[in-house]
């Protein structure tokens, strides 16, 4: 049995706004589970009606095959941290990391060592005498944490927690959520708009759009195995290139370049006059010729350099490629290339679905 359970889960606002629908996921104890999509997709409205700050419109929430629906936030045993760190200004960190425990008037020797050793899992240890306003950002959410932590409840709950760091302390933040994690073995689920957060922390990611669920599954799965084009162009950084066109003769044509879908496509002809989105993403690209590979040749507009690689902004006929490559090899800009894109590498989608052909070679 899974430890939480959300069965076809919908969010229909009192102004009748209808912003999460049918929402589906088992989640098991320990796992580290990321939503993420674009603002407004509905990632805090599920994370709120699991943690009972909103209502469930309809649908039906378990933990541990009970029925949580009804349940007050305290009784679900859940602990959330928000993107402002909401933090008590005049407390020491001491106090705010105590504040839940001393509240329920847990024993105060109990407190003490709790404390301690939360503030030694985060590296707050020498600053438990410190006000919030002495101390970095990064530290401020780690309090936050820790107040969350401290309380040992089944569940973490984290919107968006990084999102007023700076890219720095979010990449040790990041990190550090791993670790903690790691430590604590804690069941989570972690909203965020930030794909690479949801790559390198998720057990499993839920990604989401316009209130629905578009796909589920470990970053491996969403990466190597998209179900459409919205997942696919959401995941990977830069985001995979897409060229649409219609189908004549068996082959995807633009600008110079025809590409015979039959090594790719089983049953290319019930294709014929049909619009097809044929997908790579910018790291699988060789430059010059290969075999079994797709040979293309686009113009170079603009290169940016970013250390080992280079991304490399091509046109060819309507569409804008990035390709990502060493940077050693970066061609000049203003000047035509050739490059291949690997036959294996290469996916097809349905024009008019958007949904992954699943019937390729
Ligand atoms: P996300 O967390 O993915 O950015 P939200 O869950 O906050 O998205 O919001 C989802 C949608 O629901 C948005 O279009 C938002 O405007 C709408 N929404 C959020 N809260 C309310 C509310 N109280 N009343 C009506 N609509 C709301």
């Amino acid at each position: 049995m899974a430890y939480l359970s959300l069965k076809n889960i919908n969010k229909i606002y009192p102004n009748g706004y209808h912003a999460v629908h049918n929402f589906c996921l088992e989640i098991e104890k320990g796992e580290f589970i990321v939503f993420v999509g674009p603002s407004g997709c509905g990632k805090s409205t599920t994370l709120r009606m699991i943690a009972g700050l909103e209502e469930i419109s309809n649908g039906e929430f378990l933990i541990n095959g009970k029925r949580a629906n009804e349940m007050s936030p305290r009784e679900r045993e859940v602990a959330m941290v928000f993107q402002s760190y909401a933090l008590y200004p005049q407390m020491t960190v001491y106090d705010n990391i105590a504040f839940g425990l001393t509240l329920q008037g847990v024993d105060e020797s109990v407190i003490e060592e709790r404390v301690q050793n939360t503030a030694r899992i985060l590296g707050l240890s020498d600053y438990l005498d410190r006000l919030p306003r002495a101390l970095s950002g990064g530290q401020r959410q780690r309090v936050a944490i820790g107040r969350a932590i401290i309380r040992k409840v089944g569940v973490f709950l984290m919107d968006e927690p990084l999102s007023n760091l700076d890219a720095k302390q979010r990449v040790t933040m990041r990190y550090e959520i791993a670790q903690i994690h790691q430590e604590t073995g804690a069941t989570t689920i972690y909203v965020t708009h930030d794909q690479t957060e949801a790559m390198t922390l998720a057990d499993r990611i839920v990604v989401m759009k316009d209130g629905y669920v578009q796909q589920i599954g470990t970053p491996r799965e969403l990466y190597f195995d998209p179900q459409n084009v919205f997942v696919a162009g959401f995941i990977g950084e830069p985001p995979m290139n897409f060229l649409r066109g219609t189908v004549r003769e068996g082959s995807l044509f633009f600008g110079e370049n025809r590409l015979d879908l039959s090594h790719k496509l089983r049953d290319v002809s019930s294709y014929e006059g049909r619009e097809i989105v044929l997908g790579f993403r910018p790291e699988c690209i060789r430059l010059g010729l290969c075999r079994d590979a797709y040979q293309v040749t686009g113009h170079v507009e603009l290169t940016e350099m970013l250390g080992d690689n280079t991304n490399v902004y091509v046109f060819s006929g309507n569409n804008q490629a990035i390709l990502k490559i060493d940077s050693h090899d970066t061609p000049d800009t203003d000047s035509d290339i050739e490059f291949s894109i690997p036959l294996d590498s290469v996916y097809l989608f349905d024009g008019k679905t958007e949904k992954v052909i699943k019937d390729v070679v």
